[in-house]
């Protein structure tokens, strides 16, 4: 062990676990390239300004959770929390929005940097997997992401988990039902924080996790009898779309999330296997988003999956993710020129798409079987004095035990058709 550790909350991936992660990655990207969805990066860190309007100044992410630091030329950053933010400025700033093609459809993979209490799901750093829509007012576009994440889930396996689904409203009743909400938390008997949360953002309140809050709140308005007739309209619309493609989901009122963007639809992934932290993803709609960070007036609605609790959930319901073996061929040479020989086959395997590995470091015959079983490898090819005199190499199927000797000039194409 070096004298180095891991910084605390965060964790190493490592093969063979690690091939969990990017099958996992791989499950929820493939259905976003097949609806029209490009490929979005942007950078780990942005202008802090951009996550405290975006994100908003009263949540968690940015009073308490950001990673914000001074660079030497005296630009204040944060490592970032999320990535809607990142991309929206990114869009805005490109200008892809006025290439006249709305919505702009992206999605994303990358880490995340959170300063939380880091428990079993919760950690500082985390990656998701996440897809924008941006720039369209459409109940199908909200449709289209919930039902695109929930086919990424049951692509890998996952069964026990829920949809929960709400609407926040928008700018015009929103308010109305905020002033109302207020009414009610300033008659309950809540701790200063929690009254100051209240008077800045009293939906939050509503998602408090402590049971003491929770017993204090039967009884509090409820939004979705403060929707307007247009909010109420387009979550029906998303619902009834949802129902028609079979995808269930519970209508939750309380579902409010931690980021003060969103608007209208709001969206989370729970699963039953993970304990507290179970929300393995959540999205939503956010029309001010664009206002909020200084451009016009976007409609657009995204979610995030979460890898880490993704791949928990495999665990809880004990799923394996199809991972093919890394290694088809695992190459033994015995001896100098059996190891240049060798090795040339082994890059012709490698270049006709052939995966292939070789035993280095001068192992002899034991330990470089070992290493060969170790591999996962379908086939090992042996090549020994006796075998390099007769212009043949020894092909063993790892599986029977089964070996025979092939023509070194043969092996390749050998190879090539036994493993189809
Ligand atoms: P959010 O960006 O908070 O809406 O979270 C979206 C998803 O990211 C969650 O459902 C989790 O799966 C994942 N996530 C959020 N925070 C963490 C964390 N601290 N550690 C691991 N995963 C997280």
């Amino acid at each position: 062990m070096s004298t180095f550790k891991a910084p605390k909350g965060t964790y190493d991936l490592l093969p063979p676990e690690s091939a969990k992660y990017l099958a996992v990655r791989e499950a929820i990207a493939a259905p976003l390239r097949n609806s029209g969805y490009g490929y979005i990066e942007t950078p780990g860190f942005e202008n802090v300004e951009l996550f405290a309007r975006g994100v908003g100044e009263s949540t968690d992410i940015v009073t308490k959770e950001m990673y914000v630091f001074e660079t030497r030329g005296g630009d204040r950053l944060a490592l970032r929390p999320e990535t809607t933010a990142s991309v929206l400025r990114a869009v805005l700033e490109a200008n892809l929005h006025k290439a006249g093609n709305l919505p702009v459809k992206v999605w994303y993979s990358g880490s995340q940097y959170r300063y939380e209490r880091p428990q079993k799901g919760r950690y500082r750093h985390f990656s998701q997997v996440g897809a924008e829509a941006i720039g369209a007012e459409d109940p199908a576009l909200d449709a289209e992401l919930i039902i695109l994440a929930d086919q990424s889930y049951r692509a890998l396996g996952l069964r026990n988990f829920r949809i929960l689904l709400n609407s926040l409203g928008d700018k015009e009743c929103r308010p109305v039902y905020r002033a109302a909400l207020q009414d009610f938390l300033h008659g309950l008997d809540l701790d200063e924080e929690t009254l100051r949360r209240a008077e800045i953002n009293p939906l939050r309140v509503l998602d408090d996790k402590r049971p003491e809050v929770q017993k204090q709140l039967t009884g509090a308005p409820l939004l979705g009898d403060y929707l307007c007739d247009a909010c109420k309209a387009y979550h029906e619309e998303v619902r009834s779309l949802l129902l028609a493609q079979g995808v269930t989901f519970e209508d939750d009122p309380k579902l409010v999330r931690g980021l003060d963007y969103y608007t209208r639809t709001t969206f989370e992934f729970v699963h039953d296997g993970l304990g507290s932290q179970s929300a393995v993803g959540g999205g939503g709609r956010y029309d001010g988003l664009s206002e909020m960070i200084g451009g016009p007036s976007l409609p657009s609605v995204g979610w995030a999956l979460g890898v880490d609790r993704t791949v928990l959930a495999l665990q809880a319901e004990g799923i394996e993710p199809d991972i093919p073996s890394a290694t088809s061929v695992f190459a033994v040479p015995l001896g100098e020129e059996a190891r240049r020989i060798l090795f040339a086959k082994v890059t012709e395997l490698r270049k006709n798409g052939v995966a292939a590995d070789f035993a280095y470091g001068g192992k002899g015959l034991k330990a470089a079987m070992k290493a060969a079983n170790r591999s996962g490898a379908r086939y090992a090819l042996v090549l020994g004095e006796r075998d390099l005199a007769e212009g043949v190499v020894q092909l063993k199927d790892m599986e029977s035990g089964e070996q025979t000797a092939v023509g070194v000039n043969e092996i390749v194409a050998e190879l090539e058709s036994r493993l189809g």
